[in-house]
């Protein structure tokens, strides 16, 4: 059978490019137990293939493979704090806005369910701005893309590598008026297990939750990790130190992720990316350049495209940047070339997830299965660095 079926439910990446291609709307998303979407076939399939085709599992969507890389931080201090590293993504989004284009990318919405927003407004990007440790529902993103290119609109679309995958394989074709950037990133947690941490905490202050702002600069700067949880009513603000935060550490260890990025295809040690920008943070700043540590968060940029080399000059203006050489991060930062490790407590970390007491009954995996955990990780980043070395030479 040449339908979507075949695609293994642990590669999927829940991009939405088959459901979205589908001629018979013959595709639903739907949520399997730890609260991650895959892609379920309905009885008004025709076996067309076109699903097939669209998928960038199957397709591998082109990588772009030229690069420069980039330390940046935004000029404007505000921006700065509301952004996870160096403010890149609020440069490039003003950008694409002052053009009269269109900017998407990751935001909360009213009931805290993280989707692929559409921005039109420069005062709407703040939505946009943090990052937000769990799975984004890219939604009808993709189809929205589609019409505004073919309308001449400038679009700026921004997410995890593998929705930009998704992306570049639902359009199937390059557009010049399209620009991505995709986040490095180790992993996204479901939903479903965000949602039982949001309930816990609401019980927990006996408050109704409003936001929920992963590494908040504002607390303790950019390297505490802080979570701050903002509240309705009369608790207000609370802040939880990062790694004593139980959603945010087992997120660190690697252990809620879904499953298709522990084998990450856009973690290689080709060092292949979709977009035309990768971005992340630089906490390695203080072994390569610890003059420029002002606390305030630093980008990793990494062009990757001709296009993206164009957009760059325009906006060099409104951030600091300096130019740098893969050989000095790709040692220290090797989450680009590798994959997360899937460590022993992914095994059981979603169960009870539906239970309503989760996380105070919520046991961290044994302190002997992590130390293991810790040098496998290390062995298998070391190997990918030397695969990587050797290949260069
Ligand atoms: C789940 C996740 C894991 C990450 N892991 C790493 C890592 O291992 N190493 C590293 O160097 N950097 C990582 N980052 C990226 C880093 O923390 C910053 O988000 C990135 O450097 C952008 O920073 P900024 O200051 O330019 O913009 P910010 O304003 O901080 O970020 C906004 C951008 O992040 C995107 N974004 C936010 N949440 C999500 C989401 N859930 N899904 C898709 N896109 C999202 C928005 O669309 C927007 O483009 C991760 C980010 C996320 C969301
Ligand atoms: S094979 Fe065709 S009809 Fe069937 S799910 Fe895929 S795209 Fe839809
Ligand atoms: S990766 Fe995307 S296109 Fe492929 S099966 Fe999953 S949701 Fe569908
Ligand atoms: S680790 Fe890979 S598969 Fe997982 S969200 Fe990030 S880019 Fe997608």
């Amino acid at each position: 059978m040449n339908s979507i079926i075949t695609v293994n439910h642990n590669d999927c990446l829940s991009c939405r490019a088959c459901e979205l291609s589908c001629p018979k709307n013959a595709i639903d998303m739907v949520e399997n137990e730890e609260g991650f979407l895959y892609p379920n076939i309905n009885g008004n399939c025709i076996e067309c293939g076109v699903c097939r085709k669209k998928c960038p599992i199957i397709t591998h969507s082109p990588f772009r493979q030229d690069k420069t890389s980039y330390l940046v931080q935004n000029k404007d201090t505000k921006v700065l704090k509301k952004s996870t590293s160096g403010g890149f993504f609020r440069a490039i989004g003003d950008e694409i806005i002052d053009s009269n284009g269109v900017v998407f990318g990751a935001a909360y919405d009213e009931q805290l369910n993280v989707y692929q927003k559409k921005v039109v407004k420069k005062e709407d990007l703040k939505d946009l701005q943090g990052s937000k440790y769990v799975e984004s529902d890219t939604k009808d993103s993709y189809k929205d893309v589609k019409k505004l290119l073919e309308d001449g609109v400038n679009v700026l679309y921004t997410g995890t590598a593998c929705q930009i995958a998704g992306l570049n394989s639902f359009l199937g074709k390059e557009y010049e008026n399209l620009i991505t950037v995709d986040i490095i990133c180790h992993g996204v947690p479901s939903r479903k297990l965000f949602h039982a941490y949001c309930d816990y905490r609401t019980r927990k202050f006996n408050d109704e939750l409003k936001n929920v702002i992963f590494r908040d600069k504002e607390s303790s700067g950019w390297t505490a990790r802080n979570t701050k949880i903002i509240f309705i009513g009369k608790a207000k603000k609370k802040y939880v130190r990062g790694i004593l935060d139980p959603y945010f550490a087992a997120f660190i260890r690697g252990e809620t992720y879904r499953e298709s990025c522990y084998k990450c295809l856009y973690q290689n040690s080709l060092f292949y990316r979709p977009a035309d920008f990768s971005i992340g943070d630089f906490f390695e700043i203080d072994k390569v350049a610890p003059e420029k540590n002002n606390k305030l968060g630093l980008s990793l940029v990494i062009v990757n495209s001709n296009k993206g080399r164009r957009v760059f000059e325009l906006i060099k203006d409104k951030v600091y940047f300096e130019k740098i050489k893969e050989e000095d991060y790709l040692y220290i930062k090797s989450n680009i070339i590798v994959p997360s490790s899937r460590p022993i407590g992914r095994n059981n970390i979603y169960e009870n997830i539906d239970s309503l007491d989760y996380y105070n009954s919520y046991k961290e995996s044994k302190w002997w299965y992590r130390i293991k955990w810790y040098s496998i990780e290390s062995l298998k980043k070391m190997y990918s660095i030397i695969k990587f070395v050797i290949r260069k030479k």
